[in-house]
């Protein structure tokens, strides 16, 4: 079973700040045992040196014959700290010890033991006595410890002739407190370390808890939306939250939904648009076969203009089809990626010769005075891009009929052509009705109008834009428009020059 994340996160952080605080904890409990142990040391030997230097109580306190150990005065005297002293004859007999019952320090000296060994190290004893200068000449000394009746107890031993024989002297001291402050100190550490991980664990708990609770509303919305399949839905985004990654992926979860809701309220007009399209020319369909069917005495030309009007209606039905069917191909091959990957292996068209081709095509059909508006070529730079002729043709035609549409026979439907940077600009304007602003960023939109009345009753299905612009970003083109209600349209159609093209 797998811990949830943020448990997982605040554990491994946990087990980083635990192993360093185990470490830091060694390594202060280290450094302090060491010093102890350094000033301990010091003291033992300190005090040697002062019985060493204590040179009137030695000499009458040391007569060679002496039988019985002659008290020093008591540790307080030497200046205390629970010292025990011992001082010996080269034959390790005890000439001098402290007075234990002037001890003043309690139960943590090892003064009151008694009786104290004699000596107290035996075998330091006698390492001094066989060594007893080192290789500076100088008296040797030597610590060590040794347990005494359940204490740990640290003994120096050093050696003196000052009065013409070796006298060994031995400092020893209980290591009780020492061990006592040492205790103190690591249940300190572990205490205080203790506390330290608990604090992390439960703020590091509660801080990834609060840090991941975007990621769980998303996980949520993400959830329902896939049960109710409403893409309006949004994860709710605190009004002041700080921009961090996951807010921020929070935030583009939002933008993604609110692509995919306007991708799927899009797909959902045009199935709607494009069933009524097709609706009503199968209803005229039927209702001129009802006709026919029930009024077998019909007059010839009524059968006529019923026959004549069902086919009009089921040319305008195919035309439909298979504009949707272009649609649908374009939008398959900018999915997939194609033909812009081979895009090198397309044809190069001549879009001069394409434009003057369309040109004479139009010009043909509105000459002889047929109510169209006039047609007129600006310059024509010589242009080449990588697409296929008749999609480009298409594109045109689309444009070219919109124009002549829309603008009243009187006006100017104008043709161009340009380079620019790299890209071949083909210009379509006209002085015609022109688009109000507001209809301008809907109008490439599939089943779009600007004037429904108007367009429908000049047969335009609402597809001829949206198609010219799904071809022309096939090609890594793109459309623009400028327009004024009343005075006229331009429509810029823009493709990357082929690049035998480029001068
Ligand atoms: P339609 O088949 O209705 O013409 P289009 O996709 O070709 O559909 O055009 C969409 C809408 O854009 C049209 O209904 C029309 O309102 C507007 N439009 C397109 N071209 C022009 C133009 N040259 N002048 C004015 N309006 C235009």
């Amino acid at each position: 079973m797998s811990l949830p994340l943020p448990l997982r996160l605040t554990l491994f952080y946990v087990l980083l700040l635990g192993l360093t605080l185990a470490g830091f904890g060694y390594l202060v409990y280290h450094q302090a045992e060491q010093r102890a142990y350094h000033d301990l040391d010091a003291l033992l030997s300190n005090r040697a040196a002062s019985v060493v230097l204590g040179k009137d109580l030695l000499a009458s306190a040391l007569p060679a014959n002496s039988v019985l150990p002659i008290r020093l005065p008591g540790v307080n005297a030497l200046g205390g700290d629970g010292v025990a002293i011992e001082v010996l004859n080269a034959k390790l007999t005890l000439l001098a010890t402290t007075n234990a019952s002037s001890e003043a320090s309690g139960g943590t000296t090892i003064a009151d033991i008694s009786p104290s060994p004699v000596p107290w190290d035996i075998q330091a004893a006698r390492w001094v006595l066989a060594h007893p200068l080192n290789s500076d000449g100088k008296p040797n000394s030597m610590y060590s410890t040794l347990t005494y009746e359940g204490q740990q107890v640290r003994i120096y031993t050093t050696i003196n002739d000052t009065f013409g024989s070796f006298q060994v002297i031995q400092t020893a001291r209980s290591e009780q407190s020492l061990q006592q402050s040492l205790d103190q100190l690591r249940q300190t550490l572990l205490a205080g370390g203790l506390l330290m991980l608990i604090l992390a664990l439960v703020g590091g708990l509660s801080l990834t808890w609060g840090a991941l609770a975007p990621v769980r509303r998303l996980t949520q919305t993400a959830r329902e939306i896939s049960a109710s399949q409403d893409f309006s839905r949004r994860v709710s985004l605190k009004k002041r939250a700080r921009r961090d990654q996951i807010t921020e992926l929070a935030a583009t979860f939002n933008s993604m939904l609110a692509a995919l809701d306007s991708a799927y309220r899009q797909q959902k007009r045009f199935i709607a648009d494009a069933s009524h399209e097709l609706r009503a020319p199968i209803t005229s369909i039927r209702c001129n076969l009802d006709l026919l069917a029930r009024a077998p005495d019909l007059p010839a030309e009524e059968v006529d203009a019923a026959l004549v009007d069902a086919r009009n209606e089921a040319d305008r039905m195919g035309r439909l089809v298979n504009d949707l069917l272009t649609l649908a191909r374009g939008d398959e091959t900018r999915t997939v990626g194609q033909p812009s990957e081979n895009e090198e292996h397309l044809p190069a068209v001549d879009l001069d010769s394409l434009l003057l081709e369309v040109f004479r095509q139009y010009k043909g059909a509105g000459q002889d005075g047929n109510g169209l508006p006039r047609l007129t070529l600006q310059h024509i730079t010589p242009a080449r891009v990588h697409a296929q002729e008749d999609q480009l043709k298409q594109v045109l035609v689309a444009l070219l009929d919109n124009a002549f549409k829309y603008t009243p026979a009187e006006g100017t439907v104008t043709l161009a052509l340009s380079v620019e940077e790299r890209q071949a600009i083909m210009t379509i304007s006209d002085t015609g009705i022109g688009i109000p602003s507001e209809d301008l960023p809907h109008i490439f939109e599939r089943f779009y109008r600007a004037d429904r009345a108007r367009s429908r009753e000049q047969g335009g299905s609402g597809l001829g834009l949206a198609i010219a612009q799904s071809i022309v970003q096939t090609y890594h083109g793109r459309i623009e428009v400028q327009s004024t209600p009343g005075q006229g349209s331009t429509f810029a159609v823009i493709l990357p020059c082929a690049p035998a093209t480029i001068n």
